[in-house]
């Protein structure tokens, strides 16, 4: 029996909607803008930006319901509602979740302007919301929206993503080997904007659980 020196640290994990069972979480891949301002023109795939990824630690999920606190060192966290799917023992997705990806955007625009990495703006602790799973997906057109304290902010459809799921697990397992347990946060649509402590978010993707939290003091 192994002896630790700190007791290992508890195994971050998604609630299934339906389902007594849990999906442990090994890793968090995020895509960058990924959905096109106007309905997606059918193009060679050339033509398409690559997808771009970021990473959150696991434990940055806030799960169950809980509710987020707003973060140190930005006065301009902003929303970002995603899909979020999980991948399984076949490398393919078995789960679909709707998720915030909460972003310090000066921080993000400072990294931005100095080239300089995204960890701080986007992987700080508390930073991944994320709804319980469901097994079945969403139609790929499926409505994806976000409200703040009852105004809608963000309103699209999944069929607006300018690389759809496949398209993305195909990009991303080119750069890891994507494993059970990971979950990926597929971009967000326009209209993201600022939280301030007090917000109330419901997050919503059509044949998904939803998602909603406060954002504490
Ligand atoms: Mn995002």
């Amino acid at each position: 029996m192994t002896d630790w020196l700190i007791a290992p640290p508890p195994a971050a994990s998604l609630a299934i909607a339906d389902d007594a069972r849990r999906f442990a979480v090994r890793r968090i891949y995020c895509v960058g803008q990924n959905y096109a301002a106007h309905a997606r023109e059918m193009g060679a795939d050339a033509d398409r930006p690559d997808p771009f990824f970021f990473t959150k630690p696991a434990d940055a999920l806030v799960v169950d319901g809980a509710d987020p606190t707003y973060p140190p060192s930005t006065s301009n966290l902003h929303y970002e509602v995603e899909l979020v799917v999980a991948i399984g023992e076949t490398g393919q997705p078995v789960g679909w979740a709707v998720g915030v990806d909460l972003t310090r955007r000066d921080l993000q625009s400072a990294a931005k302007t100095k080239g300089r990495p995204w960890d701080a703006a986007k992987g700080f602790d508390q930073s991944a919301p994320c709804g319980a799973l469901s097994l079945k997906p969403p139609a790929p057109d499926a409505a994806i929206r976000l409200s703040v304290n009852g105004e809608v902010r963000q309103s699209s459809r999944l069929s607006d993503m300018i690389w759809d799921v496949d398209g993305i697990v195909a990009k991303a397992g080119t750069l890891w080997k994507l494993s059970a347990g990971d979950i990926i946060f597929t971009g967000t649509p326009e209209g993201v904007g600022p939280l301030n402590p007090g917000d109330r978010v419901e997050a919503v993707i059509d044949g998904l659980p939803p998602l909603s939290f406060v954002v504490r003091a």
